[in-house]
Parts: structure tokens; sequence; C-alpha cells
């Protein structure tokens, strides 16, 4: 799933869990829960990528995604809806795309025999639940606004 669904659902968990810790981990199982919902991260998504070369349109949508998570952020900063556990529960929620996004991350984890396993189910319940775009980016969008109004 894209960033947006990720971070507003750990921020949610963040706000109800009540420690940091607790927000942290279950923030990191919501991940794979919401990548095991049928859903679509794009125009590239269950394309070969070559040479790391994604789509205008893709590079689109994550700037659009990465965007609005940023503003999101700013209203519930401003809004006064942020403390410690709710950053952490959406931090908590982005650590395996960043194990798998940030390439330096990436290459340290691979060395890992446990790493490469946990990157490897994190691919695998993503690549089987792949369904057309617009109501794969619904669903994502669905359970966003859902998760920001139970954090306002
Ligand atoms: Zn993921």
């Amino acid at each position: 799933m894209l960033l947006t669904a990720h971070l507003l659902t750990g921020a949610f968990i963040g706000k109800e869990s009540g420690s940091i810790p607790i927000a942290i981990f279950l923030g990191l199982l919501s991940h794979y829960l919401l990548d095991s919902i049928p859903h679509n991260d794009g125009p590239d998504d269950g394309k070969k990528i070559v040479d790391g070369k994604y789509s205008k349109s893709q590079y689109i949508l994550v700037f659009c995604d990465l965007s609005l998570s940023v503003l999101i952020f700013c209203f519930l900063f401003i809004h006064g809806s942020l403390n410690l556990n709710v950053v952490f529960g959406a931090v908590g929620a982005i650590i395996p795309d960043l194990m798998e996004q940030v390439y330096f991350l990436n290459n340290l984890l691979m060395r890992s025999i446990f790493f490469k396993k946990v990157l490897f189910f994190h691919n695998f319940i993503q690549k089987n639940n792949r369904v057309n775009i617009y109501l794969g980016l619904g669903i994502q969008y669905i359970i966003s606004l859902l998760f920001f109004f139970l954090i306002i």
C-alpha cells in the first residue's frame, strides 16, 4: 500500500496504544495486515521494472501520496492531534517499506538471512493481493479517510 494509508493507520494505532514501544510494534504489524488487503500501488504495480525506471505516472502518484502525507501530518500538528505515540505508531507502520525502498538499508539488511526472509514475506503478501488500479487506490484512500477521522 501507499504511504498515506500506512501512516494514518499507524498514527491511529499510536494514538490508541498509550506507549511508544507498543505503538511501534502494532504499527509494524499493521503494515503487513494492510498489505494483505487487496490493493494496487499505481500504474507500475505488478510490472517488471528494469533499472529502477518507473513510469512518469508512477512518479506523479508517489509524489502526490507523499505530499498528501506531509499535508495531513502538518494538519494533525496544527490540530493538536500529534504526540510521540502517534508519531512512533506512524513510523512503525512504514518500517517494512523503508527496509525495502531505502537503497543502503536494503543492501545492509539483505546480508542477514532473517531480514531476507522478512523482505521476501513483505513482497510475497503484496504480489498476491493486486486488484485493478481504481479499486486498489480507492480501497487505500477509504482506509486513509477512516483513520484520519478516527485520529482527529
Ligand atoms: Zn508494504
